[in-house]
């Protein structure tokens, strides 16, 4: 297991041993503990595809994208890995703080549990979640904040956190745009029969008909959004230049210049609408309500050569049946980059089912997504040693009590009402994806 320490906690102690004998007027240092993927198989890269990103202020609905007092990398940089360290070391180190940062999470006894013991803080993205369960939050009496470099905090028991007084938090809106740019990919790709005609290319064929069988413009098909939140609105302001005619459903309905501009077609009922669309994508969160919605009797429901496109969470579905969904005909094509368990196994039914374009976790940890909540999570971090308080967007968890971002998404009788499975870990799964009570 690929693992990478900066500063080891044997150095902490002396850091704060210094601090207490020498620097009685400094606070002892803090230790923030990053939960990171493994470096690339080939090495920490060297220099990359492109020279530069774009620039990007504001997110869509007029939310400044971070504002760090300054950045330490180059936007660009790979920095979600070990050796990245999401750009934080020279930031941590001049602050005279311990980062400490490990890929290997999971498991009893595995690195993130013990360094956990003694941490202040700890970061880790969706993409390779540090499971806060309500066990590890009793045994770290240090902790004051975990923070989420991305969007969606539900690897944390959010009830242990509020009881023991943890704060948590998220960048909110750094990758939404990332994912509905992947979702949009993923549509084109199924439609257009692009995976299989590359194959046929990479491997030396050339049979045109081989290709085209499968092919179709997404001009004109009808598409629709389980949930127009950030990603699903992303996606249909995308698909618009498509010509595509757009569908939604969610629990509130937008704002008629939306729906105007976009000249969306709102449906109160999911199962409702997907037996009109040729391409589906879910974009709710996984709670009870959504968690397997597409079983053996709502699959009936789609149109038959339907597309499904899901980059929420891999339980929103029930893997058997889209695998035989795709065998029989039912769906043309799946595709997505959530999964469940995660990582999956060798031989889950998606990696090799036909017809499916799914690709690892991926769709928020692009280059571009990976700057900006690498500074996200260095504003976060910096309102906390200068005491200033954290965006109320940011906020998931703050002083105990649900708060911001995490007043809207989570509700708190279900997130405090003391049941084990509230929020967290699923038992039988500890590393697959957790199941929220809205
Ligand atoms: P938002 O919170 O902005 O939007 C979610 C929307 O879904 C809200 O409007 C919500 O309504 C609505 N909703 C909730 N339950 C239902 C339901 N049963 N039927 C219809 N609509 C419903 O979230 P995002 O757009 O930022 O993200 C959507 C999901 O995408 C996340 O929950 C997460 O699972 C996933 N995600 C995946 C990522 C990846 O890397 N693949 C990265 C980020 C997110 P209300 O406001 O009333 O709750």
């Amino acid at each position: 297991m690929l693992n990478f320490k900066i500063k080891s906690l044997q150095a902490c102690r002396a850091c704060i041993a210094r601090s207490q004998f020498f620097h009685s007027s400094l606070r002892p240092c803090d230790k923030i503990l990053c939960v990171l993927y493994p470096d690339p198989s080939s090495g920490y890269p060297p220099q990359y595809a492109r020279d530069d990103i774009p620039r990007i202020y504001k997110y869509p609905d007029g939310q400044l994208t971070p504002t760090p007092e300054a950045l330490d990398f180059d936007p660009g940089q790979l920095l979600g890995c070990v050796s990245g360290a999401l750009g934080l070391k020279k930031f941590l180190e001049s602050k005279g703080h311990d980062l400490l940062v490990t890929a290997d999470k999971d498991g009893p006894g595995c690195e993130f549990e013990h360094l956990l013991k003694e941490a202040h803080y700890v970061v880790s993205q969706p993409f390779y979640p540090a499971y806060l369960t309500r066990e590890r939050i009793q045994n770290s009496p240090n902790l004051k904040a975990s923070i989420t470099a991305g969007v969606g905090s539900d690897h944390v028991d959010l009830e242990a956190a509020m009881e023991h007084n943890v704060d948590v938090c998220e960048v909110t809106y750094c990758n939404s745009i990332s994912v509905s740019e992947h979702v949009v990919m993923m549509i084109l790709a199924l439609a257009r029969n692009y995976i299989p005609s590359y194959e046929i290319v990479s491997h030396g064929g050339w049979n045109i008909a081989d290709c085209a069988q499968r092919a179709y413009d997404i001009e004109g098909m009808k598409v629709g959004t389980v949930a127009a939140g950030r990603i699903g609105q992303a996606v249909l302001k995308r698909l618009h230049p498509f010509d595509c005619e757009l569908h939604y459903c969610d629990r509130h309905r937008l704002p008629k210049n939306i729906e105007e501009r976009y000249n969306l077609t709102y449906w109160h009922d999911w199962r409702d609408m997907v037996s009109h669309m040729d391409v589906v994508t879910l974009n709710c969160p996984l709670h009870p309500e959504t968690e397997h919605m597409i079983n053996a009797e709502t699959i009936k429901l789609f149109k038959r050569g339907a597309y499904l496109v899901n980059t929420a969470r891999g339980k929103l579905c029930d893997k058997l049946v889209i695998r035989q969904a795709l065998e029989q005909g039912q769906l043309a094509g799946y595709a997505g980059d959530v999964w469940f368990p995660q990582p999956p196994a060798e031989d889950h039914p998606w990696r090799h089912m036909p017809w499916h374009a799914m690709t690892p976790h991926i769709s928020g940890t692009t280059l571009s997504a990976q700057t900006r909540y690498a500074a996200g999570t260095r504003e976060i971090l910096e309102c906390y040693f200068n005491n200033k308080p954290i965006r109320e967007e940011y906020q998931i968890v703050t002083n105990g009590q649900l708060a911001g971002t995490g007043a809207h998404s989570y509700s708190k009788g279900n997130a405090t009402n003391g049941s084990e499975d509230a929020v967290g870990i699923d038992p039988h799964n500890p590393q697959g994806e957790t199941v929220i009570r809205l």
